[in-house]
């Protein structure tokens, strides 16, 4: 399915994954072709976006760009890149990783402003940290199109949970994408987001706004992250507990970077001399 000229998005069949979040996989074709994630390690999924790839042809897949080494994005990799004979692209950051927990070597490891190109079309590589230390963001110079990855989804906000995830570098990342003319978000799960800038906005202060439930509840008194997360969810589906826990964590680790909360062993505290408005 052609969503943008020359950006197609490679549907999967329904029934191998039954979740919410059903990883996308995106082709960008200049004279070439490279594609963005590669779905999970499922034969059938696998084989399908391999298909529809073929389907393509003459035009030949010369990259399979992972945004970052988590299961739902880096599994098809192996067996795409062996029916096509694509190199596989990562961050650097994501090269060990991604050989220890998925058996996959990158051919090319790249960096913030690196540029492929496939004939008529730049992609440049973003760093993006925060939902995980190597994720990146692919620019499309061109149609100014932005790949996020898990970065930014289409349907709600990102998991950026601790120790994987740094909230201080998903603002910093957040906040450095608003320097970027955008056309479309073509993100990682759900639906593509034109609105590009509206949304960074909005998922900025989405986060600014918890930071500030955070430290209203660390005002009052020390706090485990236990009872902030009792505090802040406090209708919370238990199976989604561990998850808000990470979450809490990366936020309260933000603010001891900032030196504007102390820890002492499971207890956090808003530090005396810090003044916080609102
Ligand atoms: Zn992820």
């Amino acid at each position: 399915m052609e969503i943008a000229p020359g950006v197609h998005s490679i549907p999967m069949p329904t029934w191998t994954f039954m979740g919410v979040y059903v990883p996308n996989v995106y082709l960008v074709a200049g004279e070439e072709a490279a594609l963005i994630d590669s779905g999970f390690e499922d034969r059938e999924a696998a084989r399908s976006r391999i298909e529809y790839i073929k389907g393509l042809a003459p035009l030949k897949l010369a990259y399979i760009i992972i945004t970052h080494p988590h299961p739902d994005h880096i599994g098809g990799c192996r067996a795409i890149k062996k029916a096509t004979g694509a190199q596989i692209v990562m961050h650097s950051l994501a090269a060990a990783q991604a050989r220890r927990g998925h058996r996959v070597t990158g051919d090319v490891l790249v960096e913030d402003g690196d540029v492929l190109d496939i004939g008529g079309i730049h992609l440049e590589i973003v760093d993006t940290p925060g939902h995980s230390p190597a994720s990146i963001c692919i620019y499309v110079k061109e149609s100014k199109i932005l790949f996020t990855g898990d970065h930014i989804l289409g349907i709600g906000t990102t998991v950026v949970d601790a120790p994987d995830g740094d909230m201080t570098q998903y603002i910093d990342s957040l906040k450095k994408l608003l320097k970027y003319d955008i056309s479309l978000i073509c993100p990682g799960h759900g639906p593509p987001i034109h609105e590009a800038e509206r949304k960074i906005e909005e998922l900025i202060a989405h986060r600014g706004e918890r930071e500030r439930q955070v430290i209203s509840c660390l005002r009052q008194g020390r706090k485990t992250v236990a009872k902030l997360v009792a505090e802040i969810y406090p209708e919370l589906d238990q199976r989604l507990l561990e998850l808000a826990r990470r979450q809490v964590l990366a936020h309260l680790r933000k603010l001891v970077k900032e030196n504007k909360v102390a820890v002492a062993g499971e207890e956090y505290a808003l530090k005396e001399t810090v003044r916080v408005i609102g």
